[in-house]
């Protein structure tokens, strides 16, 4: 399939390649993001393949289909960030990677509880500084302590089985239960039980409108004080500005996010050189008790090899059927 991919990094290109051996898909390479104001770059192609932080809203999709799109392809298992309800009525599929490698977010997940929790990453600059004083590095014993998740699914059921390993008690919420986690000793409660009892508040939940901002200043304030708060999801999921102020008051003890509500902008691009505009994003990186990494959970050798083999098969699924087991909508 004649397809244009966009927001690509050199790594993105190299397993796209590597795949694409025995697919012969014409493929060719933007580091442009897809917008409105990019779309007509996919005039006369057949299919677009995107990621995370392109934005497919209604005029972007009727754009795409004018010119001659009519496939999807999302390198990525969420797709908050397109508008289904266009890609209908524009006759366009929508396809993605339901699951690549959900040990890779897990396993970033836990790498952020264990370096916040012991200030690994205070640790390593003050060694190399050769400071090796202790004041600051105080961490907390994870064995006995309860670890709540929020999304119950492939990623947050082997976050689960992980912090028990670790001798956690692991509470989870979830609207459709998981029951291998319940044949392992996961207990679901409610939300306010959930945010009232867990010393590490995990999200692993989908953005939709009612995980929007779930983290917020009345669910902060039912939470035990000094909560370590980890988002590997998608940012809309924590109202950034109210746990800002749950950080300055104490209420929030710890910090852990790969995804930003306004991450579009910035991540996945070196900005080394410029000051952040972002008064939020710059105030976050300010506490010594937030670690942010940019939406990097997903990015282990087995996950880019895994989205490159199904976005591929995808496209060709669509090609030669019309039709794809991984479409949404
Ligand atoms: P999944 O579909 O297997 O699990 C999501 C779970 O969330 C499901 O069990 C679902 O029932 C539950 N859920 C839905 N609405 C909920 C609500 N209101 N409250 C609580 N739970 C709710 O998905 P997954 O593969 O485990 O991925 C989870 C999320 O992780 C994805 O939606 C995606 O946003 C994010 N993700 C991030 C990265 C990264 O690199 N940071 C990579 C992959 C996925």
């Amino acid at each position: 399939m004649k397809t244009l991919v966009f927001s690509t990094q050199p790594y993105d290109r190299r397993f796209l390649e590597i795949a694409n051996v025995p697919h012969r898909h014409k493929l060719e390479f933007l580091e442009a993001r897809l917008s409105r104001g990019t779309a007509s770059l996919a005039d006369s192609w057949d299919a677009v393949c995107v990621f995370v932080n392109d934005r497919l809203d209604a005029e972007t999709i009727q754009r795409l289909a004018e010119g001659g799109v009519r496939a999807v392809a999302l390198r990525c298992a969420g797709f908050n960030n397109v508008d289904l309800d266009a890609a209908r009525s524009a006759s366009m599929q929508v396809v993605r990677v339901p699951a690549y490698s959900p040990h890779a977010v897990a396993e970033h997940t836990v790498g952020l509880m264990l370096a916040l929790n012991r200030n690994l990453h205070r640790a390593y600059g003050r060694v190399r500084d050769g400071n090796f004083a202790l004041g600051g590095l105080m961490g907390f014993d994870l064995v006995g302590r309860t670890v709540g998740v929020i999304g119950t699914g492939q990623i947050g059921e082997i976050v689960g089985r992980i912090m028990q390993g670790f001798g956690c008690r692991v509470l989870g919420f979830d609207p459709r239960p998981n029951d291998a986690c319940q044949d392992i000793g996961i207990e679901y409660v409610d939300l306010p039980t959930l945010f009232g009892e867990s010393d590490i508040l995990s999200l692993h939940c989908p953005l939709t409108p009612d995980t929007h901002h779930l983290i917020n200043t009345e669910s902060l304030a039912q939470m035990k004080r000094g909560v370590m708060i980890i988002n590997t999801s998608r940012g809309g999921v924590v109202d950034t500005r109210a746990v800002v102020e749950g950080l300055k008051s104490g209420q929030v003890g710890h910090l852990g996010l790969d995804v930003y509500e306004e991450e579009g902008d910035y991540f996945f691009q070196d900005l080394s050189d410029h000051a952040i505009p972002d008064d939020t994003l710059a105030r976050l990186l300010t506490f010594p008790n937030v670690l942010i990494t940019g939406h990097q959970a997903f990015f282990t050798h087995e996950a880019m090899t895994s989205i490159a083999e199904t976005t591929l098969a995808n496209l060709a699924e669509v090609e030669t059927t019309g039709k794809c087991q991984n479409a949404v909508g």
